[in-house]
């Protein structure tokens, strides 16, 4: 077998996406690789209402394309006091392609909508969850393996940190005292919502064998 065939295959062009997962499967000892090692397959319209729906979406049309199994992630970050939003429109909140900067701004502004009257002096805005839905798709056998975490904090009126990607900045944990994006891979690997659903997938397929 050569490698290309034993490597695992993420539907994702998300940097900070194939880091994370680069880092929580290195215990099997197999290339990770991402839809930068496969430039030809077509982007997956991510038009489901649900995560759910499009990591499945995600995963069976890569891994159809590739015939190879593919894991696809789909997640976003649901604030309370936005009823959920950005939701699974997180990666486009400020519209399609928008900068991780341009997101979190957006994030900020529509939480400054609750201020009026509040105490401006406290810096977290709403509570909120990253959510994260995975789903292993095989080919050969039309089959998905799927897993879910999440993760609760705060949105940080206060942005901290240069790690991570995406709203990490601005999503704060009380009982670190630090936002994502100040934590090392690891650490935010043992608390994500990606290292549980990780760790939930990898629990299915163990128990599979
Ligand atoms: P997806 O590629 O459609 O699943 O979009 C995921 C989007 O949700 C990302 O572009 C980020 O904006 C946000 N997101 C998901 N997971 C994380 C995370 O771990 N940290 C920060 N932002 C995240």
């Amino acid at each position: 077998m050569n490698r290309q065939e034993t490597a695992i295959i993420v539907a994702t062009r998300n940097q900070g996406k194939v880091r994370e997962f680069a880092h929580g499967l290195a215990f099997l000892e197999k290339p990770v690789k991402s839809m930068y090692d496969y430039p030809d397959v077509p982007e997956v319209i991510e038009d489901g209402n649900t995560f759910a729906e499009n990591a499945r979406k995600k995963a069976k049309e890569v891994g159809d394309f590739l015939g190879q199994p593919v894991l696809a992630d789909d997640s976003g970050l649901c604030v309370d006091k936005l009823d959920g939003a950005p939701g699974v429109y997180s990666a486009r909140y400020a519209g399609e392609g928008a900068a991780d900067e341009a997101n979190n701004e957006k994030l900020l502004r529509e939480l400054g909508r609750f201020r009026s009257g509040e105490d401006t002096d406290q810096p977290l805005l709403s509570t909120a969850r990253f959510v994260c839905h995975l789903a292993l798709y095989d080919p050969a056998t039309g089959q998905f393996t799927e897993a879910a975490g999440t993760v609760e904090g705060w949105i940080t009126a206060e942005p901290a940190g240069d790690g991570g990607f995406g709203y990490d900045p601005l999503f704060y944990l009380p009982d670190y005292e630090k936002t994502l994006a100040e934590l090392t891979v690891s650490e935010k690997q043992a608390i994500s919502h990606r290292g549980a659903a990780l760790r939930q997938l990898v629990a299915k397929l163990n128990g599979k064998k």
